[in-house]
């Protein structure tokens, strides 16, 4: 069982940022106004995620760490309508397998907060303390029962890029939460919450880039596209400037991927790619995120209208924009 819990929790947890990854998406869930992100050696040694959500119920600790215990899926049919980040429940508990692992939380109408701590998956103690509202996870000595994971950990300072990075896309994604990111006590990231998409591009990546980019956007039946792309002069050697937001998460999709690269075909030199920031809403009946459990991989109902409307709509404000 330990075994087959080890493997579990490697397929979800693959390095410090998908730790950050996932604890960061917990609070979104719990509808946090404001997380604050806190590594050390690039998360190697230390992971905190500390959030004013909803909190947990001192009943209900033991519960949240334990395997495939979610509160927001309760049938096989809310598959079909997950609207939350997380709902397999297994987050936590994959997390907690792998590390030493506090969660200290409080939820709004109880006076004080309860605290319960996890050692490779068993818990060694569940006890009273005070803490304000909300939730903070502190995650210590990441794989220290998985030696050969642990061994394939890259340096701090990529590591460290891995996790600014994961906290870049989910703070695009929800621009309106107030996040911070500091590494060995230096900030690394400090972001105000913002009034739309592009005060958050500027704050991540300069006003120049913000200035420079064209707002694209275009409805079709339910699905609503919006977002900015960049003038090409502001191509990248790499794709690592495209981001792609699906009902509140980062998604990749080859097949919108293309679209991109088929509008600005002719417009970039060989080996540039384009920059973008695009936002998917639709009805999460049209969209299977139930695909992988890193879920960046989605499958749609209809991606063929979806690859010509991203690509018409692209196509559209580049005409009216004079590139
Ligand atoms: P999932 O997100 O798929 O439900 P997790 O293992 O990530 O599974 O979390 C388990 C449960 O713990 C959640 O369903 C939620 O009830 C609770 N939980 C975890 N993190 C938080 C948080 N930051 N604030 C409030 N509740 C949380
Ligand atoms: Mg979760």
């Amino acid at each position: 069982q330990s075994v087959i819990n080890k493997i579990a929790a490697g397929e979800v947890i693959e390095r410090p940022a998908s730790v950050v990854k996932e604890l960061v998406e917990n609070s979104l869930d719990a509808g946090a106004t404001r997380i604050d992100v806190s590594v050390a050696k690039g998360g190697i040694e230390f992971i905190r995620v500390a959030d004013n959500g909803c909190g947990i119920a001192f009943e209900d600790l033991e519960l949240a760490v334990a395997s495939h215990a979610t509160s927001k899926i309760s049938d096989a049919e809310g598959l079909f309508h997950v609207r939350t980040l997380g709902f397999r429940g297994e987050a936590l508990a994959s997390i907690a397998e792998v590390s030493h692992l506090r969660l200290r939380s409080r939820t709004p109408d109880s006076d004080s907060g309860g605290e319960i701590y996890v050692e490779g998956g068993l818990v060694r103690s569940i006890a009273p303390c005070g803490c304000p509202v909300g939730t903070v996870v502190e995650v210590r000595q990441l794989f220290f029962n998985t030696p050969v994971r642990r061994k394939f950990l890259r340096s701090t300072t990529t590591e460290l890029g891995h996790i600014s990075e994961t906290v870049a896309k989910l703070a695009l994604a929800h621009f309106r939460v107030h996040f911070t990111l500091t590494h060995n006590d230096r900030p690394v990231l400090q972001l105000p919450a913002a009034g739309d998409l592009l005060e958050r591009i500027a704050a991540l990546y300069g006003q120049e880039l913000a200035d420079a980019l064209i707002p694209v956007s275009s409805e079709d039946g339910a699905v609503r596209l919006y977002g900015y792309v960049a003038h090409p002069a502001f191509s990248r050697p790499n794709a690592k400037m495209q981001f792609l937001f699906l009902n509140g998460r980062a998604i990749r999709d080859r097949n919108l991927q293309h679209a991109l690269n088929e509008a600005y075909r002719g417009l970039l030199t060989v080996g540039r790619q384009p920059v973008a920031f695009l936002v998917l809403e639709m009805p999460p009946e049209m969209v299977d995120v139930n695909v992988h459990p890193t879920k960046q991989e989605v499958r749609f109902l209809d991606s063929g209208r979806l690859y010509s409307q991203l690509l018409s709509t692209l196509r559209r404000e580049f005409l009216s924009s004079d590139l």
